[in-house]
């Protein structure tokens, strides 16, 4: 029977020996899984037992909604929070032990009066900004810090954290000054653990490595070294039936907006996989989907529901009513179909919609 929808299969298998390569690539340090975002969208609560038997023990997520059914899930492993938490969130944290990402002195400045009301100490990773100008104290508040040593009493600080802008282009200079600027920190600040690399960053090198990477794209399949083939194995597939096959003639045209034109006699197939489901609609006039490893150009607007492709260079028995086109995969890489979309591999995997039948593999 013809499924009525996109079939997506998560290779849970891969995901395992993803973090396995990755472990190798930075030897003796720790490898905190990045899980936010349901996992880059290939479903939390699958991945997460996966990581957790393969021996990952730290998971970061991005604020505390994710945080909790993760802990629900995960009752021993170490859980920070990336942003979002408060230290109004103290009761809600320290029950489900969670380890807040501080951001700025004022976050830090709050834990500090919450932990010594409770005349507790309270674990924390403090986020160091090196370059990024997103989250975390820069050179002005790191000096401040120093000046306040007692800002941080009744602080346990498990890491301190800083994040790399440009860790997939391994030219570029902006990694080895983030580097200086963290070390230049280090020099100054108490003595902690330090968390670094993302995916990219453990492919930058040992001494980009410290305590603690936090690879999160690799896990997933995508390329951490863009320049160079994939080194991790391919997690993802999504395959979809043909619903119609119609015939043209030179002049007609297609989908909504009339924007693509026939040149010449031909087929063309519609799939049940529209933007709604995360086929994104800059694919338009642009993006391929594979017939055992035929492609099809996508013709005219990708709908909200689906997506006609010219079939005429692909054989006869490839392109009938039923038959499976492939739209992720080994024919089509993640970053192929990001390349033709625009975007970049995190935004086609974290927008994969919800109503494919997910199979996973284990
Ligand atoms: C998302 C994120 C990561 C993971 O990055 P990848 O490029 O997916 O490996 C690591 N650290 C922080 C702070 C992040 O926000």
């Amino acid at each position: 029977m013809t499924p009525e929808t996109g079939i997506l299969t998560i290779d849970l298998a891969a995901v395992a020996a993803n973090y396995r390569l990755l472990a190798e690539k930075a030897p003796g340090k720790q490898i905190a899984a990045s899980i936010k975002a349901d996992a880059y969208g290939l479903g939390m609560t699958r991945v997460a037992p996966v990581l957790a038997e393969a021996g990952c023990g730290f998971f970061y997520v991005a604020n505390m909604a994710e945080a909790l059914p993760l802990r629900a899930i995960q009752p021993e492993a170490k859980i920070a929070v990336l942003h979002g938490l408060e230290a109004g969130d103290w009761d809600t944290v320290s029950r489900n032990r969670l380890i807040p990402v501080l951001p700025h002195l004022g976050a830090i400045r709050a834990w500090r009066d919450a932990a010594l009301e409770r005349q507790v100490t309270a674990p924390v990773i403090i986020f160091l900004d090196t370059g990024m100008n997103r989250l975390g104290l820069g050179p002005d508040d790191v000096a401040q810090l120093l000046d306040h040593p007692e800002w941080l009493t009744g602080l346990k600080i498990e890491f301190w954290l800083s994040h790399l802008a440009c860790s997939d282009e391994p030219e570029n200079p902006m990694n080895a000054a983030q580097l200086a600027a963290l070390t230049q920190y280090l020099i100054k600040l108490p003595a902690a653990p330090l968390s670094f690399a993302n995916s990219g960053g453990i492919f930058l090198g040992a001494q980009y490595h410290f305590d603690q990477v936090r690879p999160g794209a690799a896990l997933y399949g995508l390329n951490p070294t863009p320049d160079q083939p994939n080194p991790m194995r391919p997690v993802v597939r999504l395959e979809a039936p043909i619903l119609q096959v119609r015939d043209v003639v030179p002049g007609m045209t297609a989908g909504y907006g009339a924007t693509w034109r026939s040149k010449r006699l031909g087929k063309l197939a519609v799939l049940p996989v529209g933007y709604a489901d995360g086929l994104m609609r800059s694919l338009s006039n642009r993006g391929h989907v594979s017939f055992g490893g035929h492609l099809a150009p996508v013709a005219g607007r990708v709908s909200m529901d689906l997506v006609t492709v010219d079939v005429t260079g692909v054989p006869e028995p490839l392109r009938q009513i039923g038959a499976m086109g492939e739209l992720i995969g080994a024919a089509r890489e993640v970053e192929t179909v990001a390349r033709e979309a625009g975007t970049i591999g995190y935004e086609i995997l974290t927008s994969l919609g919800s109503r494919y039948k997910r199979v996973y593999k284990e």
